[in-house]
């Protein structure tokens, strides 16, 4: 017996008391112990002392022999050379082990070993040592404990990457792979693919591995294609951009990007996942896909002239349509990003029908006296410029529905129509400057016609956007419009 060992204190009342034991089962063995060294005490006024003393010295070791013995060892649990906790009962012990080497094979679908160096060693029974609490126990085992199990491991250029139950299992995340790459990348109906290829030497090795390299088909699949099974996605926020979540988030936005291809530019919605791990995989896929699609061939105008005809005058003698070719193409992608393309042919399915235009070629004379007339009797009632939000390109002169409106300069009708705000609209060229009059009730005149200075071309209306009857008048000079008001100082 050691010396700070409950025994020894007990048989040698003259040591110094520890201090006393909180535990019950310790409690009452110093309560033994205290009545047989008074039992002692008494006995020492006996005749017969020293056989007395005798019969009870062999007694108490007798009995600390006895208790000793009924005492059951204390074990410490030691786990690859610590102890992490201590127990009477090693049973205990199998069965959280059994349990967890149970729960393990299920997780990973193969049976498995421990591979933690587990034993058990007597411990001394301590005041300071406490017996584990069982469930802790449970759970500090589990943390601790490792286990490993026959595998297929997919090996990448020589390297271990992930475990899988079985060959099939790892023949299956390989085909998996192939086939969600290409469903990610071919257009159906548009495209077929030739040929996908792994470009990193790929073997699948039978081997025992710890259990912490298993994986499930799916994830397998996933960290050979990014790397990882780390899922990480953020949900776009109101007023987010691609720069400030990858700020947040310690990434570039180039990263951002890389980790979610299908972001185009920089435009995100509010609502949009993205995926914050970016990728970085273990395998590239290269894929050969045949592309087939049509596209227009656009229509070329043929124009031809009529020296009879003024020059805003056009015919279409014939409508132009456009015709289809079928361009077939090989691409070539390596996870999915497109290295090369190359046209395999290119078909005519229809030819285009080019349109043709008869256009005027009649020469324009020179015809305006650069002094413009008045065009129409009334007040103005609208100035040329900003008026209600809006850019007024003229003047309004107001006048009552029928009355005149004469030509201001000698020209060539260039347009007498209907053109939407302007109503009924006639415009008169005077070489290079041009006068509008719109909103008319009836045209004088028509397109192609030439008018002296002063020629009635039109009557005063309100077709058009006109609240009442008025002309709106416009000077236009090389295509702008000007104030009317400059033209007659
Ligand atoms: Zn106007």
């Amino acid at each position: 017996m050691e010396e700070n060992s409950l025994y020894s204190e007990g048989v040698s009342p003259d040591r110094p008391r520890r201090k006393r034991h909180k535990k019950v089962a310790r409690t009452r063995k110093t309560d033994i112990l205290g009545d047989l060294t008074s039992k002692f005490k008494n006995l020492k006024y006996a005749k017969s002392s020293y056989i007395t003393i005798s019969v009870v010295v062999a007694l108490i070791v007798a009995v600390t022999v006895a208790v000793v013995v009924s005492r059951p060892k204390v074990y410490a649990v030691v786990m690859d050379g610590e102890a992490v906790g201590y127990v009477e009962d090693v049973d205990l012990v199998d069965q959280i082990v059994d349990r967890l080497v149970e729960e393990e094979s299920f997780r990973v679908g193969a049976e498995v070993q421990v591979s933690t160096d587990m034993s058990f060693e007597v411990a001394k029974r301590d005041k300071e040592l406490e017996l584990s609490d069982p469930d802790e126990l449970g759970q500090t085992i589990k943390d601790k404990i490792a286990f490993q199990a026959m595998s297929y491991v997919i090996c990448v250029d020589g390297k271990d990457v992930v475990a899988l139950s079985s060959e099939e299992e790892a023949r299956g995340t390989l085909s998996d792979l192939r086939e969600n790459y290409v469903k990610n990348i071919i257009e159906p109906g548009h495209a077929t693919c030739d040929e996908v290829l792994i470009k990193e030497k790929i073997d699948i090795v039978q081997k025992e591995v710890s259990t912490a390299m298993f994986r499930t088909r799916v994830e397998a699949e996933q960290i050979l294609m990014r790397g990882t099974d780390k899922i990480l996605s953020y949900t776009v926020q109101r007023g987010d951009s691609l720069w400030a979540i990858a700020n947040a988030n310690n990434l570039t936005v180039d990263d951002l990007k890389r980790a979610n291809p299908t972001v185009s530019g920089d435009l995100i919605h509010e609502g949009d996942s993205l995926n914050l791990v970016v990728p970085d995989p273990y395998v590239t896929l290269t894929s050969r896909e045949t592309l087939t699609y049509t596209q227009s061939i656009p229509f070329s105008v043929e124009v031809t002239y009529d020296s009879s005809m003024w020059p805003w005058q056009e015919t279409v003698t014939q409508e132009g349509k456009s015709g289809q070719k079928e361009i077939v193409e090989q691409v070539v992608r390596e996870n999915g990003k497109e290295v090369s393309r190359t046209r395999v042919s290119e078909t005519i399915l229809s030819y285009p029908v080019a349109k043709k235009i008869v256009r005027g070629s009649k020469e324009v004379p020179g015809l305006g006296s650069g002094t413009l007339i008045w065009p129409c009797q009334g007040s103005i009632t609208s100035y040329y410029g900003w008026r209600w939000g809006a850019f007024h390109r003229g003047i309004d002169i107001g006048a009552s529905s029928g009355t005149t409106i004469k030509a201001a300069d000698a020209g060539v009708v260039t347009f007498a129509g209907y053109s939407g705000g302007y109503g009924n609209l006639v415009k008169v060229d005077h070489g290079g400057m041009v006068t509008w009059y719109a909103h008319m009730s009836k045209f004088a005149v028509k397109t192609g016609d030439k008018v002296a200075q002063g020629d009635v071309i039109g009557y005063v209306g309100m077709t058009g956007s006109a609240t009442g009857p008025h002309l709106h008048f416009e000077v236009h000079v090389d295509g702008v419009a000007k104030n009317p008001l400059d033209f007659y100082k």
